[in-house]
């Protein structure tokens, strides 16, 4: 998460964000402090597994 969603601020260094896990997604909250727009993006897809052997 680089930009806000909802404005297109950058959000580096700026944004308030947390990650947490939520069963087998990765959750992601972020805060844009230009809109206050708060966010919650699942990077479920995007987690990276080991190749099984
Ligand atoms: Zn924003």
């Amino acid at each position: 998460m680089r930009f806000c969603p909802g404005c297109g601020t950058e959000l580096a260094g700026a944004a308030f964000v947390q990650e947490y896990w939520a069963a087998q997604d990765r959750h992601v909250v972020c805060w844009c402090p230009g809109c206050a727009l708060m966010c919650t993006v699942v990077l479920g897809q995007l987690v990276g597994t080991e190749p099984e052997h």
